[in-house]
């Protein structure tokens, strides 16, 4: 602040005499005035008694501060209307507003601190309805307004209405900023007190003119104002932040116009992008991490620009890093699994990782290996035994599809004959061996069969079959809690005999009203090998066998059936020379179809006759 003459200070006010003010009081400026030209009648009054002041060399420079601004009004249309008032005495003397930008300076007037920087701006407190504006001037020795200073009412929406008044309130405290006090005349932006004077007025009157005219002189030498051809001052202070890697931000400071600045052009490598109408900018869709030149413009509604502004540069922002994982890519997983049912061999995958996000992330398991292979379909089916050095007993299996039934043919502790079977069981992954439980059931005697007392009882244990040939195997077994092993090869019996003949080897039964004894016929070529399995009189099981048949017709087949009798099989060491072998009695087979036949036999001179049928399993 430069060093002044002795202040005065001046206030103006539209409200009402007597409105309450915090601080500041209404100086009465009395008939003090200089009183214009045309005689007795008062007009224009000059506030500083007798000679009138004025901005030095016409120019009020001023600052905006937004502080406390009302809701209902834009920043931008404040500042749009300051300048579109000022504009308008601009227009009728010479009178130059400067905008300075906006300033976080308070009101420094009316203290003694007069700090000589021309706020407008919004006083929250200080004003009531219906009191609209208040200007207060200070000035020096010489005249000269050196500090001047517009209180907008806060409380707007209330006391601004209807909202074009805001024009004719902003244009009156202006004209009370350049030095005019209210007009005697009526009908004038300058009339008033009471603000209801000049309330509505948007066009200066001849004794405003006449008032700014006196102070500034005439625009120009014209009569009227002149057309628009000045262009606002060029935007300062550009900046420019980028905010991602598609945009960045602009802001500038505001520019100045002798009317109001109205947009701002935006240019881009000098390359024009558009017009925003406040002071900042977005400018969206650019590449990641490139640097780009901005410049702004400022134009008023004449179409008058100012040139571009110094450019400010920014460079968008990179995009993020690839995500890493921390430490070594893992080794490939590796599993093997097992083949289909009905194959053998195994499929192995495998799966690598990949980094995922941080994360290391095994990928779809890859199958890299497959062995698998159809089991060749191989026929076990047949009369196996240990060998000449265990002649005497035996087992059968018969075998549908993949499933074998197993009947084992041997002697108890008293040399008794008797039956184990294993009706169900399952493969190994190889295919190689056959496993299940034993039965050793108990039913009625054959000779007055009832099946209300077959009873297959709970397993005596378990067996398997490991066939290391398509002929030859190994027979494990646990019976009632005694293991055992024996070497089983096939058992030939049949003779070459090449003709076609129906293959009636199967395991063969009474249906479900003889359920739990059955006939195993083997066969090789023509030769049929009966293996009854059944029950004695106690209840027992025992079996009959017929080894030696022959064909009587094309659809008999009969021999001797036998009774054998032997040392123990199982937890015994086995005698062949022990085997006892008598003959029971007949047996005769009549086959009526290939699934069909009647089994009659006679045993100890009593005869029977049975319809059987293959059993299914
Ligand atoms: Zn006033």
């Amino acid at each position: 602040m430069k060093s002044l003459k002795p202040l005065l200070f001046s206030l103006f006010t539209c409200a009402f005499a007597g409105v309450a003010l915090a601080g500041p009081t209404v100086t009465d400026l009395g008939d003090g005035g200089i009183r214009t030209f045309d005689g007795p009648v008062e007009k224009y009054i000059l506030f500083n008694p007798p000679t009138g002041i004025s901005h030095a060399g016409g120019v009020m420079n001023w600052y905006y501060n937004d502080a406390n601004r009302p809701a209902a009004v834009t920043k931008s249309a404040t500042l749009a209307q300051i300048q579109a008032s000022q504009a308008k005495w601009s227009a009728v003397c010479k009178i130059t507003f400067v905008y300075k930008g906006e300033t976080a300076t308070g009101f420094s007037l009316p203290t003694s601190s007069i700090d000589g920087v021309n706020v407008i701006g919004w006083d929250p407190t200080g004003l009531t309805a219906p009191t609209s504006g208040l200007t207060q001037v200070a000035w020096d020795g010489s005249n000269h307004i050196v500090d001047s200073e517009i209180r907008l009412n806060a409380a707007y929406s209330a006391t601004y209405s209807p909202s074009s008044n805001f024009d004719a309130t902003l244009t009156h405290e202006v004209g009370h900023s350049i030095g005019l006090d209210h007009s005697d005349v009526s009908n004038q932006v300058m009339s008033g007190p009471p603000h209801t004077a000049y309330d509505g007025r948007s066009s200066l009157g001849s004794d405003d003119i006449a008032g700014c005219v006196h102070l500034y002189g005439a625009p120009g030498g014209g009569g009227g104002p002149a057309p628009d051809t000045q262009a606002p001052s060029v935007p300062t202070a550009l900046s420019a932040t980028a905010t991602s890697t598609t945009q960045v931000n602009l802001s500038w400071h505001a520019s100045t116009d002798n009317v109001a600045v109205t947009t701002y052009k935006v240019y881009q490598g000098g390359s024009f992008l558009g017009s925003v109408s406040g002071t900042s900018a977005a400018v969206n869709g650019l590449n990641a991490a490139t640097t780009y030149s901005f410049t702004v413009a400022a134009c008023d509604a004449a179409g008058n620009c100012s040139a571009q502004s110094s450019s400010a540069s920014a460079t968008t922002q990179s995009p993020p890093p690839p995500p890493t994982c921390s430490g070594s890519q893992p080794p490939n997983d590796q599993q093997v699994l097992s083949c289909p049912a009905g194959e053998a061999g195994s499929v192995t995958q495998s799966r690598s990782y990949s980094c995922v996000g941080t994360t290391w992330t095994p990928g779809a398991w890859q199958t890299t290996g497959n062995t698998c292979t159809t089991v060749p379909t191989q026929s076990y089916q047949d009369m196996w035994w240990a060998g000449a050095n265990e002649n005497g007993w035996g087992l059968t299996i018969t075998q549908h599809g993949d499933k074998l039934f197993l009947a084992m043919y041997i002697y108890g502790a008293a040399g008794e004959p008797m039956w184990v079977v294993l009706p169900t069981g399952t493969w190994n992954a190889a295919h190689t061996t056959y496993t299940g439980d034993l039965y050793i059931p108990t039913g009625a005697s054959y000779s007055a069969y009832d099946v209300s007392r077959y009873s297959a009882g709970a397993s005596v244990g378990s067996a398997s079959v490991s066939f290391d040939t398509s002929s030859t195997g190994t027979l494990s077994y646990v019976v009632r809690g005694v293991a055992g092993t024996k070497r089983i090869s096939r058992l030939s019996f049949g003779a070459v005999d090449t003709t076609p003949i129906t293959d009636y080897a199967d395991m063969w039964w009474a249906g479900a009203a003889q359920n739990g004894w059955g006939l195993v016929l083997t066969q090789q070529y023509h030769a049929i090998f009966a293996a009854w399995y059944t029950y004695d009189a106690t209840g027992q099981t025992t079996w009959f066998v017929m080894p030696n048949g022959s064909w009587t017709s094309s659809s008999t087949y009969t021999g001797a059936l036998y009774r054998t009798r032997g040392t123990q099989v199982i937890g015994g060491v086995y005698d062949p020379n022990a085997l006892a072998v008598t003959q029971a009695g007949t047996l005769t087979l009549t086959f009526t179809g290939t699934g069909s036949a009647t089994m009659t036999y006679t045993v100890d001179g009593v005869t029977q006759t049975k319809p059987i049928t293959r059993l299914a399993f």
